[in-house]
């Protein structure tokens, strides 16, 4: 297999190219820089595609969906155990390169690695998950029964936040049912989303069957507007989805779109506040925020719940290690930009100005050896009201918000009135209170005192109301349905030399 960092070796080149047919291609077009968010430094550059090389890209995929197409279920899968097994061994060069363009800690690399190669297992059942659905005798000597088409040459869009699991969210379920595929990255954090593939490739996976291009809005809208592409699966901001969804929809496409988040967790009086606060911690803070499952919003019911929940926080962050993810004993590395760091801090700012409490400032840390870095210390405000820019927009770093409720129907009315609705979770050790929760918030995904109720790989993920844009959620069962089309054949065998009538009504079974 060629690496990226091969292409660039060969290449002369520091610049992360594309996966086009099975060869990495460098089309000499305009680049943009990718930057180690620990150290602050440029350390490659990515070149963005254009029309040119995004039409290479899908004609690739299409020529190679027929041979595709024709390969059974179960060799398909085949390939996928291959892959699972080089994602395993190759564990540690691929974290490392997540980790050094995105900059959450090696450990939490490694989680997000085990995530995606869950997607990569639940694959592998694609002989079962493709059976289809058969009924003998709908009518006298009539068999009918539904069968699961590829759809064609597909493409997914992903975000910086997860490189590498969110797109194996999508290409192996899109793959193992029969599609051919095309990854737009994010354009951040390139080079893991760019190696990936090529184990799968490494796999026996057709050269053309999966093609990566690294761009931005002209890659998109190309994917977008190409009349062969048959559907679209996006992940990202809300503001984005909401266009990918309008466009590929007005374009007569498939299209999910899974947009941004601000879950809320509500703390119970009667919660394990030690626990809670735990879990708070790696909900906030992990990944310096930078999670649509995180939790930037803790709701205390009660003010003797809200005094403890951030006396208890406040003393846990004096203890939270900030550094470079790839060296040892961190808790939570940079965020992925100097943009994203200045957003963030300016948001922290607002907070102040706001009027909120701020209860721990992380805004003047000093990570040692690493001056440059896009480093943020987390942050917690305490007293935030709804009308606050801080608890309505979706911040995306290590900021968190705590409100004061008097009720749980207080605490629930605070959520379903957020125009987002992807994760939520109540800490308590009141059945009754959690069944009424679980029954009624209008969120899509739902923690009892589980602060990331991220579903595993054979159920589906998805939000409700801003946070996902069309009818299927992201892997699992709903991926094979978006990833297929439903055929629905019905037979009958005429017995030979039996003459039949001319019906002039419906057919039923009357
Ligand atoms: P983003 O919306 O900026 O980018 C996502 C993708 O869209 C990238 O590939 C990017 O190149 C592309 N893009 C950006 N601007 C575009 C434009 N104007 N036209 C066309 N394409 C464009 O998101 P991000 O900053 O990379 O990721 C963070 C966001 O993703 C957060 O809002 C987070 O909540 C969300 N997210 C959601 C989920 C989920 O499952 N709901 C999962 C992960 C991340």
């Amino acid at each position: 297999m060629q690496t990226a960092e091969q292409t660039r070796q060969q290449t002369g080149s520091e610049t992360v190219g594309h996966l086009i047919n099975g060869e990495v291609v460098i089309s000499g077009g305009p680049t943009q820089p990718v930057y180690n968010p620990a150290t602050g430094q440029v350390i490659r550059q990515v070149e963005m595609a254009d029309q040119a090389t995004v039409e290479q890209a899908i004609a690739a995929a299409e020529a190679a969906f027929p041979a595709w197409r024709a390969t059974t279920p179960a060799k398909r899968a085949r390939i996928m155990f291959r892959f699972k097994q080089l994602l395993e061994e190759r564990a540690d060069e691929i974290c490392r390169l997540l980790t050094e363009e995105h900059g959450k800690v090696f450990a939490d690399s490694m989680g997000e690695l085990q995530r995606g190669i869950e997607n990569v297992e639940f694959a592998c059942y694609a002989p079962e998950t493709l059976k289809g659905e058969h009924s003998r005798d709908v009518g006298p000597g009539v068999d009918s029964w539904s069968e699961f088409q590829p759809l064609g040459v597909v493409a997914g869009i992903t975000p910086f936040n997860f490189p590498v699991m969110v797109p194996l969210w999508m290409y192996p379920a899109a793959l193992v049912a029969g599609n051919t595929f095309v990854l737009k990255p994010s354009e951040k954090d390139p080079t893991s989303a760019l190696f990936v593939p090529q184990l799968l490739e490494e796999a026996g996976l057709p050269p053309g069957v999966l093609n990566v291009v690294h761009g931005g809005k002209e890659a998109v809208d190309t994917l977008l507007h190409d009349s062969r592409v048959q559907a679209v699966s996006f992940v990202g901001s809300t503001p984005i989805a909401e266009y990918i969804y309008a466009t590929g929809t007005a374009n007569g496409k498939r299209v999910q779109a899974l947009g941004g988040a601000k879950n809320h967790a509500i703390v119970m009086p009667d919660a394990d506040i030690d626990n809670a606060v735990s879990a708070l911690m790696g909900a906030a803070y992990g990944s310096c925020g930078e999670r649509c499952m995180a939790i930037p919003v803790v709701v205390a019911v009660g003010d003797e719940t809200g005094d403890a929940v951030v006396e208890k926080l406040t003393a846990e962050l004096a203890n939270m290690k900030v550094g470079n993810g790839l060296e040892e004993g961190h808790d939570m590395g940079p965020l992925v930009t100097r943009d994203h760091y200045e957003k963030v801090r300016g948001y922290v700012d607002l907070g102040v100005e706001e009027g909120a409490e701020l209860a721990v400032d992380g805004r003047d840390i000093e990570v040692p050896g690493h001056p440059e870095g896009f480093y943020l210390g987390g942050c917690l405000f305490d007293k935030v009201q709804p009308g606050m820019k801080i608890y309505q927009d979706e911040i995306f770093g290590p900021v968190l918000c705590v409100v004061r409720v008097e009720t749980l129907q207080q605490a629930m009315d605070l959520i379903d009135a957020h125009e987002y609705g992807n994760g939520t979770c109540i800490f308590t050790r009141d059945g009754e209170a959690a069944r009424y929760f679980t029954d009624n918030i209008k969120v899509g995904m739902v923690g009892v005192n589980v602060p990331l109720p991220v579903p595993v790989a054979y159920h589906s993920f998805g939000g409700w109301k801003r946070s996902l844009f069309g009818d299927l959620s992201a892997y699992g069962p709903d991926a094979m349905r978006f990833y297929t089309r439903r055929k629905t054949i019905t037979q009958r065998w005429p017995s030979a030399g039996v003459r039949e009538g001319i019906k002039y009504t419906f057919p039923s079974n009357h």
